[in-house]
């Protein structure tokens, strides 16, 4: 059902890629939690420190980035 794919309306302008885009990972960060290692995006991804995505439908995406955006963000 698409109403479970889509938990919330995005608020941004311009509206964030939905989970489903190419450049999903793109959206805003409504949630950080750096002591976890993981932040939630505007489109309902959550975002791994490792590069690594869980996708709200449950989907997995394996880490995809290279390591130096690890050292940038420590
Ligand atoms: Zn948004």
């Amino acid at each position: 059902m698409c109403r479970e794919q889509t938990p919330r309306s995005c608020q941004h302008s311009p509206a964030c890629p939905s989970a489903s885009a190419a450049d999903h990972d793109a959206a805003r960060v409504v949630s950080r939690h750096p002591e976890q290692g993981w932040s939630l995006l505007c489109n309902g991804v959550v975002v791994f420190e490792d590069t690594g995505e869980l996708l709200p439908d449950r989907q997995t995406v394996a880490p995809h980035r290279p390591l130096y955006r690890l050292v940038d963000a420590a």
